[in-house]
């Protein structure tokens, strides 16, 4: 079996409710679906959700590398030659959302070829995963009937609380409200996005000892080096990284030079092979991960609940896996369903994903 086309297809779905962060806002899920097709007639599937303020990708750049760069350097090879599509995907540097889909879109193929579900191929630890929900900016009273609404509707009990604003004024007291509000018995974290300083960070932190946090992530940023390590050293809950941990060689970075005690692993960014190294190094150093969210739609949460429920390490914090509850729609044929807090990964051969022609005319940007 031979690879012999990369569609790269650019599409626009509003959002109902836009998403704001320290590090940016989003409107519209204008990301890419990537099919990948064989000799054989087997097309694998996936999607890559440019993120410009973190990665620098853009829909253009993302349907340009794929088109121009890698389309040629992997026409020709085997599905299965993973390593050889990965050699040839990484003499570019960067490009880390576009190098993930066509990984993921590949995996789909070979698990169609196999006749077995992605998710069971790279570990088949569990069928589902728990769902974390991430609750961004907004005024504190709308973060906490947010929650509130989550909760009761989908029955997640676990959030994460977008922080990186005045630290005391607004994200303190927002954190405050929800614990209040939610009670014990939710799971509560907190993402800054690099939006504060060291020093911020740390007497954020001890201002909200008695809120119980899971962990906290990316409150300042990775290059502010000595300050970061001094944060994470006082820190008493793990400090995940994520933004500042886009490869492997990242990761290693980070937890070696005591910046990051804890991992984000995104699919949307390392894909399923890279994924998997990171979880490995992660469980072979005695470091927490998470399944993280890259304000993923239907497409990337399916491939991340494959990847999370795959394994052990993933399925033991909840994934952050309900973004697209915020996108006004998307584009599979049969939309995901969270209830009671959790996620099933799609049943069937490969990723189980299968696109709505109609919704795909609809929303591609490229007709
Ligand atoms: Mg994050």
């Amino acid at each position: 079996m031979k690879i012999t086309q990369i569609e790269a297809i650019p599409f626009a779905i509003p959002y109902r409710k836009p998403l704001r962060f320290a590090s940016g806002e989003v409107h519209v899920a204008d990301h890419v679906l990537v099919r990948v097709h064989t000799d054989e007639g087997l097309v694998g599937t996936a999607e890559a959700p440019p993120r410009p303020y973190t990665y620098g990708e853009t829909q253009q750049s993302i349907v340009a590398v794929i088109g121009k760069v890698f389309t040629p350097q992997i026409t020709g090879l085997s599905p299965l030659e993973r390593q050889q599509v990965h050699a040839r995907l990484d003499r570019t540097v960067g490009n880390p959302t576009a190098k993930a889909a066509i990984d993921m879109a590949l995996w789909d193929i070979i698990g169609q070829a196999a006749r077995m579900p992605v998710s069971e191929l790279l570990g088949g630890w569990s069928d589902a995963m728990r769902v974390s929900h991430m609750v961004g900016f907004a005024p504190t009273q709308e973060m906490v009937a947010e929650a509130e609404r989550i909760r009761d509707t989908y029955g997640i009990t676990t959030f994460k609380v977008k922080v990186g604003r005045q630290p005391y004024t607004q994200d303190v007291e927002a954190c405050r409200a929800l614990r209040a509000a939610l009670g014990e018995d939710v799971s509560l974290y907190i993402d800054g996005n690099r939006g504060w300083s060291a020093s911020d960070s740390a007497r954020a932190l001890r201002d909200m000892v008695d809120l119980n946090l899971d962990f906290a992530e990316e409150l300042c940023p990775a290059d502010d080096v000595l300050g970061r390590r001094w944060l994470v050293s006082q820190s008493t809950i793990p400090f995940v990284a994520d933004e500042s941990v886009p490869t492997p060689a990242d990761v290693t970075r980070e937890l070696l030079a005591g910046s990051a005690t804890a991992i984000s692993v995104k699919t949307a960014r390392t894909g399923f092979t890279a994924s998997s190294r990171v979880v490995n190094q992660c469980e072979a150093m005695g470091v927490e991960v998470v399944i993280g969210n890259q304000i993923d739609g239907q497409i990337g949460t399916l491939c991340a609940v494959a990847f999370g429920a795959a394994h052990r390490a993933t399925t033991r914090r909840a994934g952050e896996l309900s973004n697209f509850l915020d996108m006004a729609d998307d584009l599979l044929a049969e939309p995901l369903v969270i209830s009671d807090g959790t996620l099933r990964v799609r049943p069937g051969t490969g990723l189980g994903l299968a696109i709505d022609p109609d919704k795909l005319a609809r929303y591609r940007q490229d007709r």
